[in-house]
Formats: C-alpha cells, sequence, structure tokens
C-alpha cells in the first residue's frame, strides 16, 4: 500500500526534535499564547516576508476573520473560485456575506483571473484567490483588477506555504494572507492551527481582538469575537518543523519533475502545468485521466492511495442551494472535477514508490477503458 500522505515518516524523521519540544511545553505550565506562539508569529513573519502573523486555531478562522477584520459581511459579495476546499466559501458564508464563484484556468485549477471582472458588481468587496494544490495564482493580474476595482483581496495559501510568484512568496501580494496547519499540509502540525499574515498593522490588532473574543485587553470586548488562539504545543512542534519547510518544498517538486518523467510518454495522462515565474509547492500532484472515477477504483484495488480533491465543486453544493447556482455556469471547473485525481505526494515518498505509483496507474488507466465498472 503507498497512501496519499505517510505523516509517521517525517515524524520520525524529526522526533529527535519534536519530543524535548512538546515535553518543554507539558513542563512549563504555560500552554496557550505563551511564548511559542509569540516566537512562531514572528518566525513565520519572517520567513513569509509580512510585518505581522497572528496564528490562530484554523486556516479557516485565518479566512474568516480576515474578511471579520475587513468588515466584509451582509449585502457583500466576495469572488472566489469553486475549484477549492469547502472552507474557502464557508469563511464567506460565517461573515454572512455572498460568495461570487469564477470559473478556472484548466491549465492551473486557479481562479481565470481573465474572468473576474465580469463577476464584479457594486456589492463585490473582496476577491479570494486560492492557491491551489501549491501552485501561485496569476497574482499580477488579480492585484491590477483589486486595485483598479477598489477591492480587498485575501490569498487563500492553505496548501501553499512557501509557493512564490515572481520570487515574492504567496500570502504577501494580497491585504491579508491565510494559511493552514492542518496535519496534511505541507507545513502541518499535530492538531489544528492556522495563521493570517499582513503588513498592516491595525488589520493585525483587529485580527488579534478578534481571535481572542473581541478584545485587545483582557475582560474588555469591544465586539463579538471568537476562540481562535493557538496552543503552545502545536506552536512548538510548528517552530521545530518551520525550518524544514523548503527542503520538504524542494523534495516534493523534486517528486513532481520525477513523475512528470515517468508519465512523459503517456498520451492520457495529463500531467499539471506551472504558470511562468512561479515555484509551485505541490502539496498536491494531481494529474487528469479518462474515466477517473474507474481509475480511481482501480488504484485503490492495487494499493495505491490516490485521492480526489475535490469531488464536487462548492456551487452545487447543499450549503450553497439557496444562491440556486446551476451546473453549467462554472464549465472548466465541472469537467476539471470529473477528470482530476491527485496521487501520492509527501517530501519522504521513494523512488521506487513513485515508479509503482506511475506503473499501476498507467495500467489502470489501460484497463479503464474497456471497463463498465464506474
Ligand atoms: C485546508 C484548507 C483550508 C482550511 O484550513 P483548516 O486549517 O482545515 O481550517 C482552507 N482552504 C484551503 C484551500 C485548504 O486546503
Amino acid at each position: 500500500m503507498i497512501p496519499i500522505l505517510d505523516s509517521k515518516r517525517q515524524y520520525q524523521q524529526i522526533a529527535n526534535e519534536l519530543e524535548p519540544a512538546v515535553l518543554e511545553v507539558m513542563r512549563s505550565g504555560s500552554y496557550i499564547m505563551g511564548k511559542n506562539c509569540h516566537a512562531l508569529e514572528e518566525e513565520l513573519a519572517k520567513y513569509i516576508g509580512t510585518n505581522y502573523a497572528v496564528v490562530l486555531n484554523s486556516g479557516t478562522d485565518a479566512l474568516h476573520l480576515a474578511l471579520r477584520a475587513l468588515d466584509i459581511g451582509a449585502d457583500d459579495e466576495v469572488i472566489s473560485t469553486a475549484f477549492t476546499f469547502v472552507a474557502t466559501s464557508e469563511s464567506i458564508g460565517i461573515v454572512g456575506a455572498k460568495p461570487v464563484f469564477v470559473d478556472i484556468n484548466p491549465d492551473t485549477f486557479n481562479i481565470d483571473a481573465s474572468k473576474i471582472e465580469a463577476a464584479i458588481t457594486p456589492k463585490t468587496k473582496a476577491i479570494i484567490p486560492v492557491h491551489l494544490y501549491g501552485q501561485p495564482c496569476d497574482m499580477d493580474v488579480i492585484m491590477e483588477i483589486a486595485k483598479k476595482h477598489n477591492l480587498y483581496v485575501i490569498e487563500d495559501c492553505c496548501q501553499a506555504i512557501g509557493a512564490e510568484y515572481k520570487g515574492k512568496k504567496v500570502g504577501t501580494f494580497g491585504d491579508v494572507g491565510c494559511y493552514s496547519f492542518y496535519p496534511t499540509k505541507n507545513l502541518g502540525t499535530m492538531g489544528d492551527g492556522g495563521a493570517c499574515v499582513l503588513n498592516n498593522e491595525k488589520l493585525k490588532d483587529r485580527i488579534i481582538a478578534l481571535r481572542n473574543h473581541g478584545g485587545a485587553v483582557r475582560y474588555h470586548h469591544d465586539e463579538i469575537g471568537v476562540n481562535s488562539r493557538l496552543d503552545e504545543i502545536q506552536a512548538a512542534i510548528l517552530r521545530v518543523k518551520l525550518p524544514y519547510v523548503d527542503e520538504w518544498n524542494k523534495q516534493r517538486r523534486a517528486h513532481a519533475q520525477k513523475y512528470n518523467e515517468l508519465f512523459a510518454s503517456n498520451a492520457d495522462i495529463e500531467t499539471p502545468k506551472e504558470l511562468n515565474n512561479t515555484y509551485c509547492v505541490y502539496h498536491q500532484y494531481t494529474v487528469k485521466v479518462p474515466n477517473r472515477d474507474a481509475v480511481h477504483k482501480l488504484l485503490q484495488e492495487n494499493g495505491i492511495g490516490a485521492m480526489i480533491y475535490y469531488p464536487i465543486p462548492l456551487h452545487l453544493q447543499k450549503v450553497h442551494e439557496k444562491y440556486n447556482f446551476k451546473e453549467g455556469m462554472l464549465p472548466n471547473t465541472e469537467k476539471d472535477t470529473k477528470l482530476v485525481l491527485s496521487l501520492p505526494m509527501f517530501a519522504e515518498i521513494t523512488e521506487e514508490e513513485q515508479e509503482t505509483v506511475a506503473k499501476t496507474l498507467i495500467e489502470c488507466v489501460e484497463k479503464a477503458k474497456d471497463c463498465v465498472c464506474a
């Protein structure tokens, strides 16, 4: 069995650093928003290249508190993509705003920047580009549109820590960059975690207040906030791991290159493309294949842990039923939803495992051609 991700291998590599760090927190008696959280905020801001980082409980909170801090709410519209994890549009819903979905560019799976302007209305307040699978969005075009129409930009970087667009890290282009440290992400902790990164001091203070019951001063509450504090154990784990992220991303890129070579002579398997001037960090390595559901089933039967991210585009999810979004509205999104397949991808995967994955996939694509199994 080759899993899509094997978190234990990473743990075994750095257990000798992780275990004392966690033990130290347990012995310290300081468990929430202590010295590790504050140090992590500085280290993260420095790594990304922003003035500030605010650590939070999750990537979902990073998105929704960024929207809250920018005063986006009822009657506002936020432009984003339907080809993403539900948390992106959920965060728009949490603040009471309406998600407006723009189709994807099928080469990158990211929002098609050339289609954004047509979706802007007088109610539009912000754009949330999602750097899906670790591939940066076309930020020059998006920032130009945002400037022209006076819109905020909140980058969903949950799958893209370390990714770069024209030599600058994602999360540094818009008003706020949002990160998740969910265990499966490129920088994952051993529980939940997230962060906002940003340059604006006032906005930073607002997010800090919102994460702790809407007050900057203890027991003084200015607005309805949430409890989205990070705990010291997660922060200590993230501080051990952060210095390794660049190396792990480099390994992911080498594995992507290896897969590309293994599939190069196969006409049925479409390998992922990269935009010029980007540094993709391959949170997922996602191919497009014909008869995808049959191929997926055959792969699973053959011990390959491939996954479909994501099987239902967000505009067709029940949660957005009230907006009456129709099938056919986002043709590229809907088409690719039926073709994508993410293959095993993690820094520690071996060349031999990759070869097995590739060989098995090629066989399964062939087999699925004359099978009526899905
Ligand atoms: C994981 C993820 C989120 C949410 O992050 P959590 O930490 O799980 O709340 C949001 N957007 C995208 C694109 C993600 O992959």
